[in-house]
């Protein structure tokens, strides 16, 4: 097992595992299997305001940043969990935090706080441009007092478990604006009311027992205060809660990566083939030790990442590093955990399969890992453009 040495967050780390604990193996083993939602996991971490940790103390919330909020994620993964439920509502919060209007914080925090609403969903992704953002085709007209929502989006995650959704829609032509980045702009969309009048929504089977839909928008009238910020500049607002989403994906990677390590480690040193156990073996100690490095040094990335964010320092390079490093070091540990669990690493009620398949999820979203060694490249290293 991995040395647990006290930190700074310890009492967090205390209560979130003592919270975690009352939802074992079994339980998540379970919903799993029937592609379900952990409805009572989520509902008891809202109960006890995990969910509202980054919401100011004034709108009902714990005020914390985002560094605590990642310890939170971190610690949900740790446990066996996938934070891959809930953790959209962390870095969407932030989005209406920093941009929204006062009036809209007074709508939607406290609401959001109490657990009345949920503001688990983002909608960016689209079938034809992919990771080619600038190029979206969903468009918002205003017509009068109101915007004409039409367009398509895929991989859209947690629409049926959550009551709002922050959509990133053209509200000026591409062909209009001088700089690609502009144009685009985010709106609050009522999940509810939209699937009656002109959102469709179509669930995706997948890999990973992850909510996640194809959304069609046909018409689908918003009220225009629904729009965050100045309209046009919505694709830089998304961009901070990218950096958020980023930092935050990267904990919970970090968590599931010392959950491999607890779980090999235990496992090879008591499991004996050819009269020793097999932990004994540097072929099986090296690959874990060197995933056990990786994991750590992400960590440090991870908080560097948090605490740039937490200072609203620019955290751009660092938040797809750590996301980048975690990505990495969670797969590398989940690899060497099935493999040194032999035949056993296959069983369900092992477990391992299960967090082997959501944490490979991470290297293609939210952002491929070859795209952040693009970014790194283009804005870290002055190299050239390569798109
Ligand atoms: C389970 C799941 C949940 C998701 N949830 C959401 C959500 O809630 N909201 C949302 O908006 N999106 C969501 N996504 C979408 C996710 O962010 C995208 O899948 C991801 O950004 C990659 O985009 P794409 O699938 O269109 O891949 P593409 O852009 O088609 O890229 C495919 C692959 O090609 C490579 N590639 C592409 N361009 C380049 C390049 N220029 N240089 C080098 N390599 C390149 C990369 O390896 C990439 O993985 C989700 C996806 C999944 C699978």
């Amino acid at each position: 097992m991995k040395k647990n040495t006290p930190d700074q967050y310890q009492e967090i780390r205390d209560a979130v595992r003592a919270l975690c604990a009352e939802f074992p193996d079994e339980y998540h083993r379970k919903i799993d299997h029937e592609r379900g939602y952990p409805e009572a996991f989520v509902d008891a971490l809202t109960k006890a305001g995990w969910l509202a940790a980054m919401i100011p103390v004034e709108y009902g919330g714990s005020g914390l940043g985002l560094t605590e909020a990642s310890v939170i994620m971190e610690e949900i993964n740790r446990s066996g969990a996938n934070a891959g439920a809930c953790h959209g509502q962390m870095y969407n919060m932030g989005t209406l935090l920093k941009h929204g209007s006062k009036a809209q914080k007074d709508l939607y925090l406290p609401k959001i706080a109490s657990g009345e609403w949920r503001l688990q969903s983002m909608g960016v992704t689209e079938p034809s441009t992919g990771t080619d953002t600038t190029k979206i085709k969903t468009t918002a007209v205003k017509k009068g007092d109101r915007y004409v929502i039409n367009g398509q989006k895929v991989w859209i995650s947690r629409v049926q478990h959550s009551d709002w959704m922050i959509l990133l829609a053209r509200t000026t032509p591409l062909a209009e604006v001088k700089k690609k980045s502009e144009g685009m702009s985010i709106f609050m969309v009522d999940l509810r009311l939209a699937e009656k009048t002109g959102m469709t929504v179509r669930p995706i089977a997948n890999m990973v027992n992850h909510e996640t839909n194809e959304l069609f928008f046909e018409n689908l009238e918003i009220p225009a205060e629904n729009l965050i910020g100045v309209e046009g500049q919505g694709f830089k607002y998304i961009l901070d809660g990218l950096n958020a989403e980023r930092a935050l994906i990267a904990a919970e990677c970090i968590g599931d990566g010392y959950w491999f390590i607890d779980r090999v480690t235990k496992y090879v040193s008591e499991r004996v083939v050819f009269g020793r156990p097999i932990g004994q073996n540097q072929g099986v100690q090296f690959p874990i030790a060197e995933a056990f490095i990786e994991i750590e040094a992400a960590n440090l990335m991870r908080y560097k990442a948090c605490a740039l964010f937490d200072a609203n320092q620019p955290c751009g390079a660092e938040a797809n590093m750590a996301k980048l490093l975690a990505a990495k070091s969670s797969w590398e540990a989940g690899n060497a955990c099935l493999q040194f669990h032999g035949g056993f690493g296959f069983a369900t009620e092992y477990d391992i399969e299960r967090k082997f398949r959501e944490t490979r999820l991470y290297q293609v979203a939210p952002i491929s890992t070859n795209l952040i060694l693009s970014y790194i490249a283009e804005h870290e290293l002055g190299l050239p453009r390569s798109f």
